[in-house]
């Protein structure tokens, strides 16, 4: 297998950047590409053959009767195709201590909590000291590509709102947390070399800051404060870059205060991030009177490129449900490039995108094939009024044995990935739909297509259809004492708003004459919120990155008028339902002129961090 390039050696360096020993670690990192895409079908086995030889004793693949094997023919035949669900007793002994080897040979040394939820929860991804290197081998990938398009951003440096996020501990003293808060928190992010392309504006303590109001005023404040030198600008997804705009939107007098008196705001009391921010902060009152004077002007359009002038693109994620975002940030940034660099899971870290300065509709990640090894199951979608999928949930064992191996998928075919990692995972459906859209080499490149079964996402939120109508049916209970019941309803991801929010569209028929008061309306709202899953919830307590659910009341007759609508566009009759998420513009226009009254959860739903079946053992 070709080795990964030592890119990380510090004394490859010197103190400018500019120089050919990077210009030798870009070719290296470039040629790792080359390599293991060129030889993707050898690599697949080879790695497949790693991890079932380090795993050959593991408690799950002697269960299955793999024997030792490594081969291909084997495994498929007799491990099977999973869920998180399949894994879910395995994976609750490891959270309760038991630290045998269950899954994998090594170490579980954490869990990463992944955005995907089980029973309201979320889901527990165990993981290995070492895949830690993995996911650090492919973000050093990122900026070479980069570097072949847009040159020079080894020049300065990248204004990047990076944030951690709460953590638990499992009954058996697992840590339970995030796969970003884990790299941000591991000497790879902290401890890493001098290397002009993770040179950022935000000092590590404003990122590691575990407050979220003074880590991202003071990544702000970095940022403003070193604007000429930024190149680019981004976050993980596009929903949190628009946050930060939304915040500056609040916060610049204040951020201009302190730029001119060159002190620092006293709300941010944490003392490592004040000294750390004050080690770069002094006082310029010319740079406070620009971004005044940028800020008070009564339009906001092309605010990036007037307040970071040499910015070059945005580095957010604006595939799969983050496309929402993208005419809020074409419209903040007058049109710069969006570029999105990677795909990755707490899984497994996957793919980057090759063509970085690509349309986000043509965006596709070529998956690397030492990161695990890949199978997919092809998917045959109805996309139209109602999206679904005809593969069942349970795979019998001929669609067990025949999923497509990454190097023999075919160019418009729609797969479900299905991976097996170095971390104990083998033939887990991570539930992500993905298209061919071309191929490096031999291996395929693809297009994000969505989470199967996904209606609603606003940030790393993810509600699935049987969740939201559980939602609405515990809501619409509200309703019985008023003689009054749930008709019809829908749902939108309404991102117009920030943060965004959910919309439910509901028809109701009422057989008394007496009105609803408001107040069961939003005691409606906060239902639903309370019934949805913990990422949700942490999304509108802790996040902010949720606003408060808004139910729409719509006249009666309306949902028959959807129906005729989308009769009228093709759709059959016999056949149609009542679509519960909507995203094409044209019916929520409909939609929005039935609308009768509209009402907002009144609070917050409850939350706190870690499992509720921990919290109910502390
Ligand atoms: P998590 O396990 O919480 O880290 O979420 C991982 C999921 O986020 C993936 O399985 C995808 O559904 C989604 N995701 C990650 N990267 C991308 C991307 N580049 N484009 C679209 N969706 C993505």
């Amino acid at each position: 297998m070709p080795e990964a390039p030592e890119i990380n050696n510090v004394s490859e360096y010197d103190c400018c950047g500019s120089n050919s020993s990077l210009d030798g670690k870009n070719k290296k990192a470039l040629q790792f590409i080359e390599d293991v895409t060129s030889n993707a079908d050898e690599v697949q086995r080879r790695v497949l053959a790693e991890i079932l030889s380090h795993s050959a004793h593991v408690e799950y693949l002697q269960r299955h009767g793999l024997n030792g094997c490594t081969d291909q023919e084997t495994f498929k035949k007799v491990v099977p195709v999973v869920t998180y669900e399949d894994l879910k007793p395995e994976i609750d002994r490891i959270a309760n201590g038991d630290a045998s080897q269950i899954l994998c040979s090594q170490p579980i040394s954490e869990f990463l909590t992944s955005s995907g939820t089980s029973g309201g929860e979320r889901k527990l991804m165990p993981t290995i000291e070492e895949e830690l290197e993995r996911r650090s081998l492919l973000y050093s990938l990122l900026m070479p590509v980069m570097n072949q398009c847009v040159p020079g951003l080894d020049k300065g440096k990248g204004m990047y709102f990076l944030f951690i996020k709460s953590e638990a501990k499992t009954p058996g003293g697992l840590v339970a947390r995030p796969v970003l808060t884990s790299y941000y928190k591991s000497s790879h992010f902290i401890d890493r070399p001098y290397d002009p392309y993770t040179n950022y504006t935000s000092p590590n303590e404003t990122i590691l800051c575990p407050d979220s109001y003074q880590s991202m005023y003071s990544q702000l404040l970095c940022g403003l404060y070193q604007n000429t030198q930024v190149l680019r600008v981004g976050a993980v997804f596009a929903s949190g870059f628009i946050r930060a705009l939304k915040f500056l939107e609040k916060n610049w007098l204040l951020l201009c205060n302190d730029i001119r008196s060159g002190t620092l705001d006293p709300k941010i009391t944490d003392s490592s991030v004040r000294e750390a921010v004050m080690k770069i902060l002094e006082p310029n009152p010319g740079l406070a009177d620009f971004i005044e004077a940028e800020c008070g002007k009564d339009s906001w359009s092309g605010i990036i490129t007037r307040l970071w002038p040499n910015t070059k693109y945005i580095d957010v994620i604006v595939t799969g449900t983050m496309s929402q975002y993208i005419p809020t940030l074409d419209y903040y940034s007058n049109g710069l490039p969006l570029v999105c660099t990677m795909y990755a899971s707490s899984e497994c870290y996957f793919g980057l995108n090759l063509n970085p300065l690509c349309k986000p509709s043509e965006v596709s990640y070529t998956l690397i094939p030492t990161m695990c090894y890949y199978e997919f199951l092809p998917v045959n979608r109805k996309s139209g009024f109602n999206e679904s999928f005809s593969k069942p949930v349970f795979l019998n064992d001929k669609e067990n044995q025949d999923l497509v191996d990454l190097v023999d998928v075919k160019l418009g075919q729609e797969y479900e990935l299905i991976v097996t990692t170095y971390a104990g995972l083998y033939r887990y459906r991570v539930g992500d739909i993905l298209r061919v859209a071309g191929f490096k080499n031999k291996a395929p490149q693809f297009n994000f297509v969505c989470r199967k079964n996904v209606v609603l996402s606003i940030d790393s939120d993810k509600t699935d259809e049987v969740e939201l109508q559980n939602a609405v049916k515990n809501a619409a209970n509200n309703l019985l004492s008023f003689d009054a019941s749930l008709t019809e309803y829908t749902s939108y991801a309404d991102s117009s708003t920030v943060p965004g929010h959910y919309v439910l569209y509901w028809e109701i028929s009422l057989s008394r004459a007496t009105p609803i008061p408001p107040s069961v309306f939003e005691d409606c709202c906060l239902t639903v919120e309370e019934s949805f899953n913990s990422v949700y919830r942490q999304g509108r307590v802790s996040d902010k990155s949720i606003g408060p659910l808004e139910i729409k009341i719509v006249e009666s007759g309306t949902f028959d008028s959807l129906m005729d609508y989308a009769v009228g566009q093709g759709a059959s009759i016999n056949q149609y339902k009542a679509p519960r998420c909507v995203k094409y513009a044209p019916i929520v226009e409909l939609l929005n002129s039935k609308v009768v009254a509209n009402y907002f959860s009144p609070k917050c739903p409850k939350w706190a961090p870690g499992h509720k079946q921990w919290l109910a053992e502390d």
